[in-house]
């Protein structure tokens, strides 16, 4: 007998997810946070209005099936709303599909530089992280598929990928659910998708409409700027909607998030720019950090990856530093298995503009220790 409890197998094995740090070294005045993907633009006015009329009615529960959100994202996307499940975060949902499909033992396939909450979910769950190496920092459908077992439930790709920013064309998506058995449900975290405009990209709509074992996940963290909501969706064949409803809390989405993300959703004006803005800077971003001589990962993202040298003063570790004495907070990606890289959220123009002189600054200086 134990003298006090004790978790199930798996909980402390897990090690806690950190997130972005969203504080500069003492003594800065500015904060630029680059650290958590979130939009330099922010929510659109009309989710923040929509927010602060459900404000008035917060002694009510909110309606449980997130209905008039499953309605609106149906209309925008197309989509069956009784196919839709909404989450706290698309996160939520990720851990429910964990909870929903793992038994003690049970493998969830992610990749090498995926993104950490599968891994967490998993643990958190019972269930056994089966962790597979990448090309070139890309997901690698054949590696993945040589890990499948009779045991495998779950495979966890996030597309585009976090923090790499690189992305799976849909030819590849469809390999590799084709080459998945029946019993293996692959989630497609798409919760940077807005964002991409290649041809050969799909979210995983259609994959999810013809298979019965796709499920997609979206949020509203990222290009809608609600992150502080808590607020995802993900779009699922039936057998999987029944599964996650039947174990979700039954409140789950507050009803100042689910009015903001109905008003978020009708502003595609307010999206647009974002994307826009994005596609911009990223680039600019990306022409300006390689002309210093470093080495950025081809993003699709609202992110790029910068990869630095293990020169002793030019390290990641020591850009970090140097950066945050300027009050630029980008992220530390060691957790990733990236421990020469900072992954850096595209910005305003000033904090963008900020950065590659910081940089240029960094990659100049001597002992490059400011
Ligand atoms: C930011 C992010 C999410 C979104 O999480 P929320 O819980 O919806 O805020 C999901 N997946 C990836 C890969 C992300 O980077």
């Amino acid at each position: 007998m134990s003298e006090r409890p004790t978790p199930r197998p798996g909980v402390l094995d897990i090690k806690a997810y950190v997130p972005g740090r969203s504080k500069a070294a003492p003594g800065v005045a500015k904060l630029y946070k680059l650290s958590s993907n979130e939009t330099p633009l922010g929510p659109s006015p009309k989710a923040v209005e929509a927010f602060k009329k459900a404000s008035e009615s917060l002694s009510l529960y909110p309606e449980g099936s997130s209905a008039v959100l499953r309605e609106a994202i149906g209309k925008t996307f197309g989509l069956d709303p009784a196919r839709i499940v909404c989450g706290a975060g698309s996160d939520e949902l990720l851990n429910l599909l964990a909870q929903a499909y793992l038994a003690p033992g049970d493998e969830a396939i992610s990749t090498v530089h995926g993104f950490l909450v599968y891994k967490i979910a998993t643990l958190a769950a019972g269930g056994k992280p089966v962790i597979v190496p990448e090309r070139d920092l890309t997901a690698d459908v054949d590696m993945i598929l040589k890990a499948v077992t009779p045991r495998t439930k779950l495979v966890f790709i996030a597309n585009p990928n976090n923090p790499t920013g690189t992305y799976l064309p849909l030819s590849e998506v469809r390999r590799l659910r084709a080459g998945l058995p029946g019993h293996t449900l692959l989630v497609l975290d798409a919760a940077y998708s807005e964002y991409v405009r290649r041809n050969d990209y799909e979210a995983g709509i259609e994959l999810v409409a013809t298979s019965e074992n796709v499920v997609m996940t979206r949020t509203f963290s990222k290009i809608h700027g609600l992150a502080a909501l808590r607020l995802g969706w993900m779009y699922a064949p039936a057998s999987v909607v029944e599964a996650v409803n039947r174990i979700r809390g039954p409140f789950n989405v507050n009803t100042p998030a689910m009015q903001a993300g109905v008003a978020s959703l009708a502003d595609s004006a307010h999206l647009e720019r974002a994307a826009a803005h994005n596609e911009k800077w990223r680039g600019w971003l990306e022409e300006n950090i390689r002309a210093l001589g470093l080495t950025v990962t081809p993003s699709v993202a609202n992110f790029v990856l910068i990869h630095f040298p293990e020169t002793k003063g030019k390290t990641a570790a020591d850009a970090d530093a140097f950066l945050l004495k300027r009050g630029l907070v980008l992220r530390q990606v060691s957790a990733y298995n990236l421990p020469n890289a900072l992954r850096m959220t595209v910005g305003t123009e000033e904090a963008n503009r900020l950065t590659v002189s910081a940089l240029s600054e960094f990659m100049a200086s001597e002992a490059a220790r400011a």
